[in-house]
């Protein structure tokens, strides 16, 4: 049965196979619309792959689309196995463990960002930092001026019961595999239910867009390249359904792979080109990501909210990064700022 993309948002569960089924929940005021939590339904309880963003429509939905695949109790839950430490994943998980006592699992790399998100220290003073040196002074001043970003979201920041490394986790008949899939975020995890053929991407392989690459509390050396690695890993596995946390189930992770290799590929070569047309000392990463062109619809970088310029912006660095470390480009680093500019011939 296919579903129309549309229609991915729309409440209510899909059964994926016997036992398995896509519960999308709403995330109220976001561009996604929708994070979707699976539920694992055998003899030894129910298990929640990502937990939803702890919004009161996204705690309620839940219950009744568990009521319908005849779980009547959120209290049910056995344990919540989630992809990665972003809010829309993790922190209903949190509310519902204050609630139920209903255990956590999450990737080991995701234990600097989330110890600095439990912590009350500032949440994005890396990003800040980071967006200054890419030369994007302004932007940064604005990111530190919207609460919603450095502040909000206080709620549901809380340590995991336990850290997920590579390895099998039985889950009823069925075993899960935790891959770790560093990248979107250090400590992303997807997990693959090879004997039914069924891969729980999170946000590293998603149907319709391409997740962000350095937009993390404590980001990673490398993200994109960690990234790129993560996707090859994804395509030494077997071609299995992809079941994503946001967007519809589709029949083959490989092809999704594959473009999106491509893509970033694309945008890579779109990159060089336009520190090649900087005139000599090259330019920051903010000068190259105005110059880029944004989102599928291939908008403005100007015409982005504050929120998504600076994803835009610690995207660009990801690209200027790996291409600086393999020779391509050259980066001229100081405290203040980071250049870029061609490989003088
Ligand atoms: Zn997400």
């Amino acid at each position: 049965v296919s579903t129309p993309s549309q229609t991915w948002t729309e409440p209510g569960p899909e059964q994926v196979i016997d036992g398995v089924h896509r519960i999308p929940l709403p995330m109220p005021g976001d561009s996604l619309t929708a994070v979707n939590v699976y539920a694992i339904v055998d003899g030894a309880g129910v298990t929640l792959i990502d937990g939803g963003w702890a919004v009161p429509e996204a705690r309620s939905e839940l219950g009744r689309a568990l009521k319908t695949i005849g779980v009547s109790d959120l209290r049910d839950i056995s344990r919540v196995l989630v992809t990665h430490a972003h809010r829309d994943h993790y922190t209903l998980a949190v509310l519902l463990r204050r609630e139920f006592g209903i255990p956590i699992s999450v990737g080991a790399g995701e234990r600097p960002a989330l110890e600095a998100l439990a912590g009350r220290t500032s949440r994005y003073g890396a990003q800040v930092r980071l967006l200054e040196r890419a030369g994007g002074h302004d932007l940064a001043r604005r990111v530190e001026g919207v609460d919603s970003l450095i502040e909000a979201d206080r709620e549901g920041w809380e340590l995991p019961d336990s850290w997920l490394e590579a390895g099998r986790l039985p889950s009823g008949p069925r075993t899960l595999q935790v891959v770790p899939t560093p990248g979107h975020t250090r400590g992303h995890v997807v997990y693959a239910n090879t004997a039914d053929n069924l891969l729980f991407t999170g946000d590293h392989v998603l149907p319709h867009i391409t997740p962000s690459i350095g937009f993390e509390t404590v980001p990673a050396e490398s993200p994109l390249r960690d990234y790129l690695d993560s996707l090859a890993t994804i395509r030494a596995l077997p071609d299995m359904r992809m079941l994503p946390a946001h967007g519809p189930l589709s029949p083959s992770t490989h092809q999704r792979v594959d473009e999106l290799v491509v893509h970033h590929d694309v945008r890579l070569a779109e990159t060089v080109d336009i520190v090649d047309g900087l005139s000599g000392a090259g330019g920051t990463a903010a000068d190259v990501a105005a110059e880029l062109r944004w989102t599928r619809r291939r908008r403005s970088y100007d015409s982005l909210d504050t929120f998504n310029q600076m994803l835009a912006v610690t995207e660009t660095v990801a690209h200027l990064e790996l291409l600086a470390h393999s020779g391509v480009l050259v980066a001229d680093r100081t405290e203040e700022r980071i250049t870029y500019r061609a490989v003088a011939s």
